[in-house]
């Protein structure tokens, strides 16, 4: 149950004066919610920026170009002519030192006979200019008289705003939303608050909204600061609850002997590098420990990640115990199987497949034997989520691709078992920073090495003027055996940008020239259609396969030895490196074959650069992070961290550290949340809607 103390916070937005559907619809899209927003979110919704009005000069004195609040007589209207609406209206006003135009388009007359009166004095505030040699004002942001003068803010917020959402409109609500803050208990203790000198939230939240001072709405200054470790600290607090969860009851361990693992190794047709022998014994060792297990397991494409994932999932076996295995797609979660249901075969280890293909009396079956306890490892995509999906013991949780799945996802899949550990495979790394923020404390493996006799990728930029040579290229390797990948970004117009190469039709221009060679796969094919194209592709029956980005992600044809990627130009650092890495996965050397568009801008440069320079993905990463900001290297839009609106990591990376640590301390003093500290810290969860950790408080 929410704290009441926060309810006028979680008032509807709507129920603010001059907030009618118009504002709810814009306010939705504006602060990212599904839902009429509420005052709370509002209110962390901070300014971009200030307007400084409290330059007060004389007519003569004013700044053309800068803002001014200037005290006038008005002198005389003259009204757009008749019929020429086009025609501004303009107020001549002035002082003791001279004129200035009040200049308004397409203007309501008596709208400026009523603020504008000839004969009174106002104070009128706005960007000035020169117009012929006289001072202009072009529509006022504010007119007002002797008495509005006092409300007049020196210095007021502008914010981020939406088409169709006026400033002044969102200034407003801002400002009553403001008025209904309650005074709430402090969460932060009063030790943090002393050693970063936080204000309270109320002065914090005042500061931004109706700044005193220029500095006031600074990231990096107190005021913002303060909010932006309240929401970290919130994030912390969640993720430790989570984590406090993970201890298993006592003499449960969930790694067996080692046969299993061992009949796994010997099936393999090469020898595993030392660093998948050090994640493996890692993992096995965290199997034995009290704690649960929530390793990250980061390696670059084609650094063998399956197979570690597949000794894990074997240890877990021997203990009697069951493994799942969560990819985020059809495609991907297939080329686990197919790499692991022969090892496994030869390893004694029982494996099926459920995706959303798996029906009917197939299902069942899978289900049956899952429930029985005779599948030791389920392979998958979220079909392994649905409510009728029952293991028999599930203790070990492989989730590849992580950052696709959200946290619900993550503890829906842990909770169709007891104490289950967590295994996350990700080909993306991931900075340091991020992932304490999102996944708390865990526990890294690293591979590091490619498997041995990798051959490496000549990465070549071609502007797509030279197609034509592209493709007589590619009609060579065809016609020496060779297996092609060419990569269009988009099917179908599923966006309007008219110059992108949609796979259909590139597929259609490529058969014409080589026939029934070439093969196609997209994202809105059917499972079976996907699947059979991969297959034949993978068969040498078709030597050019046409592919939107469905191959991304894990994809497996070491045949393969040449990529196209078209329009190169429009794909991230992160997923071109994706993408390379299908290929250099056998023993034959590839060339990777980048196509742009000219001109190619800046940051499309930059990235093409450093992906023709490296294939380490590790570096990659740093450079992508360098190129576009944190938030992109998880793969979303917005700049920033994502699930977070005001914590920065370049500016509040040290706040991280400090909320992670905080919330350590708070889970060993008071890990139930008790008394008034609790009560506060119960309010902060909800503010920053992290409240779905607290059912997990003292549970367990
Ligand atoms: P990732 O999932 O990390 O991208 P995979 O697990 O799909 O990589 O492995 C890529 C390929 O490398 C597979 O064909 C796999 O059989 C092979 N492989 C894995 N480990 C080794 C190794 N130590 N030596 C040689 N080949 C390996
Ligand atoms: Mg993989």
């Amino acid at each position: 149950m929410r704290p009441t103390v926060l309810n006028p916070l979680f008032a509807l937005a709507t129920s603010l004066s001059g907030v009618g559907p118009k504002q709810d619809k814009l306010l939705r899209y504006l602060l990212d919610k599904g839902d009429t927003p509420r005052l709370v979110d509002l209110l962390l919704h901070l300014p971009s920026n200030v307007i400084d009005r409290r330059a007060r000069p004389k007519i003569r004195d004013a700044v053309p170009g800068t803002v001014a609040t200037l005290e006038v007589t008005v002198d005389r209207h003259r009204p757009s002519p008749p019929g020429r609406a086009r025609v501004p209206y303009v107020v001549y006003a002035s002082d003791d030192t001279g004129d200035v135009m009040l200049t308004y388009f397409r203007a309501k007359a008596d709208y400026i006979d009523k603020i504008l009166p000839v004969g009174a004095k106002r104070y009128v505030s706005g960007t000035v200019q020169m117009f012929d040699g006289t001072l202009q004002m072009v529509h006022p942001d504010r007119v007002v008289d002797e008495a509005g003068l006092a409300n007049l803010p020196g210095i007021e917020p502008v914010y981020p705003l939406t088409e169709g959402l006026a400033l002044g409109s969102l200034r407003r609500a801002v400002a009553q939303a403001l008025q209904k803050l309650p005074a709430l208990p402090e969460w932060i203790s009063p030790e943090v608050m002393r050693r970063c000198q936080f204000p309270p939230l109320g002065e914090a939240l005042h500061r931004l909204h109706a700044p005193l001072e220029l500095t006031d709405i600074l990231p990096n200054g107190p005021y913002w600061s303060r909010l932006a470790y309240d929401e970290l600290l919130a994030g912390q607090l969640a993720l430790a609850l989570v984590r406090a969860q993970l201890r298993r009851p006592a003499g449960v361990r969930h790694a067996g002997d080692g046969h299993l693992r061992n009949k796994v190794i010997d099936a393999l047709p090469y020898a595993l590098t030392s660093s998948q022998r050090e994640a493996a014994a890692a993992i096995a060792n965290d199997l034995q420990q009290p704690v649960r297990m929530l390793r990250l397991l980061q390696g670059d494409v084609g650094s063998g990640k399956t197979v570690v994932a597949l000794l894990a999932a074997a240890a877990v076996a021997e203990a009697g115990k069951q493994a799942a295995l969560m990819a985020p797609t059809e495609i991907l979660a297939r080329q686990h199987i197919k790499t692991i249901a022969p090892l496994a075969e030869r390893a004694g280890l029982r494996v099926a497949i459920l995706t959303g293909r798996e029906k009917g009396k197939e299902r069942r079956d899978i289900l049956a034997r899952l429930a029985a306890g005779e599948l030791d490892l389920l392979v998958g995509t979220h079909a392994l989520i649905q409510d009728d999906v029952a293991f028999k013991a599930l203790a070990l949780a492989i989730v590849d691709e992580q950052h696709r799945f959200g946290v619900r996802e993550r503890l829906a899949l842990t909770s169709k078992g007891d104490a289950v550990d967590v295994l996350v495979l990700s080909a993306t790394p991931i900075p340091r920073t991020l992932v304490l923020t999102y996944f708390g404390d865990m526990d890294i493996s690293e591979l590091r090495e490619k498997p041995a006799g990798r051959q490496p990728i000549d990465t070549r930029t071609v502007p797509d003027s030279r197609i034509g040579e592209v493709i007589d290229a590619v009609g060579r390797a065809v016609n020496a055996g060779k297996l092609v990948y060419w990569i269009c970004p988009l099917v179908e117009e599923s966006e309007a940008i008219d110059h992108l190469t949609d796979a259909t039709k590139r597929f259609e221009s490529l058969r014409e020239r080589f026939g029934d060679k070439v093969g196609l796969v997209h994202g809105q094919m059917k499972g079976a259609e996907k699947d059979r194209a991969m297959a034949q592709f993978a068969a040498g029956e078709v030597s050019v396969l046409v592919a939107t980005t469905v191959v991304e992600v894990g994809v497996d044809v070491p045949a393969a030895t040449i990529m196209v990627i078209e329009n190169a130009e429009r794909f991230g650092l992160a997923q071109l490196h994706q993408l390379r890495g299908r290929i250099g996965r056998g023993s034959e050397s590839s060339t990777c074959l980048l196509l742009y568009r000219e001109p190619l801008g800046e940051m499309s440069a930059a990235r093409l650069r450093v992906i023709r320079e490296t294939t380490d993905g590790f570096r990659i990463a740093e450079e992508d992070l360098k190129l576009r900001g944190e938030g992109d290297v998880l793969g979303t839009r917005q700049s920033g961290m994502p699930g977070y609106r005001i914590a920065r990591s370049e500016v509040h990376a040290q706040l991280i550290a400090q909320a992670r640590d905080e919330a350590l301390k708070i889970m060993r003093d008071n890990p139930k949340l008790t008394g008034a500290q609790g009560d506060a810290l119960r309010c902060l969860l909800y503010l920053y809607e992290r409240d779905e950790a607290i059912p997990l408080i003292g549970a367990g």
